[in-house]
């Protein structure tokens, strides 16, 4: 998909989903105001609750009024009582019509009379003033009004009721997050995934553009070898006709280590490498790595040395046939890599920690530190501005780890730009 197209889906995704969380947030908000409002009507019924069970108990209505004409003055013993046993009762009543109702708010109440500043009739926790807190308000009438001649109110306070609203809203609110996160978090993931998909996609071109180039050029050579061997045998001329045979020879082997570098790719996608485990010494795999490379080294003008003691056995459980591949890898990189007379020495020893390591050194280009994990990446190759002097698939690194892991071992590098490179490949060692 064209960058700008990516860019517009994109935003019309992130647009619509701040437009969703947007919505919700202003139906969370009218759904507040309505639970506040049925709030308000709960705790106004509970007051007119109060209201009546004071007009109902001549007991109730009679203390309050005494303690209305008293306030100011001490009271003596009993009447000292008097305000316990009221803010009891009137407690009592409001928590019946609360539970009946099903609020469950914290609540604290005071009753006083309009022209007085402080109430007389108070319980414990009441405050006057405090934020936080809703007010409620009735002024008892009735029986009540007509014994006392005075008008008395009954203030009641809510504590936190903002708490309160968003826990009685917690079952819309809590999915609301939820889901606005999950889309969030899918959003990201898709952003991701898109993004590594062009990658690969664009990696995947280049492989096919190199792919072509390394089968096209061979195979043209090829052609023009076979008419120049045909002319030479005509003409009888042996020694070119070997020549060109030779060079023929050469190509072939070319193409094979390609056409081999891409089923090593196939099997790997399809996750369908067969791992024939036995054990074996790669002390035994050494001298034929070497009589298969040293050959293409010294056709550059370089040099591949063995490093190892044979006398120490170095035996592991694995496939002969894909870790001389991995191996193999490792050293015709160091030939490609490896400069203009690459000086390539292959060793193989064993760590204290039951471990068998091998690698492969070479004095060349290096690998600089930015570029040193995603070599091992598939289709990865450092970048080196448009020409790529070197051909290749960067392939070869991404099997050499797939084959170590698979083998419970890894692989790893070490390397200086200009002056060189060390692969390493770890593997449990087995002692028998
Ligand atoms: P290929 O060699 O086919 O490109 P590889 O997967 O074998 O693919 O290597 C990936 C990249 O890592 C190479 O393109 C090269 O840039 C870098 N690389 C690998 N081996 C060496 C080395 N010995 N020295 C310097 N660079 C290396």
């Amino acid at each position: 998909m064209a960058t700008y197209k990516y860019l517009l889906l994109l935003l019309v995704v992130t647009c619509s989903l701040l437009g969703l969380i947007f919505i919700q947030y202003r139906l969370l908000h009218a759904g507040l105001a309505l639970e506040k409002q049925r709030l308000d009507q709960q705790v106004t019924a509970v007051l007119r609750e109060v209201e009546y069970s004071m007009d109902a108990s001549p007991l109730l209505r009679s203390r309050l009024i005494s303690l209305y004409r008293k306030q100011g003055q001490p009271l003596a013993d009993p009447e000292y009582l008097l305000p316990f046993m009221v803010i009891d009762s009137i407690r009592g009543t409001i928590n019946d019509a609360m539970r009946t109702k099903g609020i469950t708010v914290e609540y604290s109440f005071a009753v006083f009379t309009p022209q007085a500043p402080m109430p007389f009739v108070q319980a414990p926790d009441f405050e006057k003033e405090v934020f936080n807190f809703e007010k409620y308000r009735t002024s008892f009438r009735g029986e009540l009004l007509k014994e006392c001649h005075c008008e008395l109110l009954l203030e009641l306070h809510v504590r936190n009721s903002f708490r309160y609203l968003l826990q009685q809203m917690a079952y819309l609110i809590l999915p609301s997050i939820l889901f606005a996160l999950v889309l969030a978090g899918c959003l990201v993931f898709l952003m991701v995934q898109i993004r590594r998909l062009k990658a690969l996609d664009r990696l995947k071109n280049d492989f096919i553009n190199n792919l072509t180039h390394e089968l096209k050029t061979p195979v043209f050579a090829g052609k023009l070898l076979l008419g120049l061997l045909r002319k030479a045998l005509h003409g009888g001329q042996l020694q070119k006709a070997n020549e060109y045979l030779d060079r023929l020879e050469g190509d072939n082997r070319h193409i094979a280590i390609q056409v081999e570098k891409v089923l090593e790719l196939a099997s790997m996608e399809g996750g369908r490498y067969q791992l024939d485990t036995q054990t074996i010494d790669i002390n035994d795999l050494l001298p034929e790595l070497e009589a298969q490379f040293r050959p293409l080294a010294l056709e550059r003008d370089g040099l591949l040395q063995l490093h190892w003691d044979s006398s120490q056995p170095l035996k592991v459980n694995g496939d002969r046939i894909h870790l001389r591949n991995a191996i193999g890898n490792l050293i015709d990189n160091a030939i490609k890599y490896g400069g203009d007379s690459p000086y390539i020495t292959l060793s193989a020893g064993s760590d204290g920690n039951g471990q068998v390591i091998i690698s492969v050194e070479d004095r060349g280009i290096g690998i600089a530190p930015q570029f040193q994990r995603a070599i091992f990446d598939k289709f990865y190759r450092v970048p080196t501005g448009d020409v790529h002097l070197v051909k290749g698939f960067g392939l070869g690194l991404k099997y050499v780890q797939q084959i170590a892991t698979a083998h419970g071992g890894r692989a790893s590098v070490e390397s200086k730009p200009g002056q060189g490179s060390i692969f390493y490949i770890y593997l449990k060692r087995i002692s028998l």
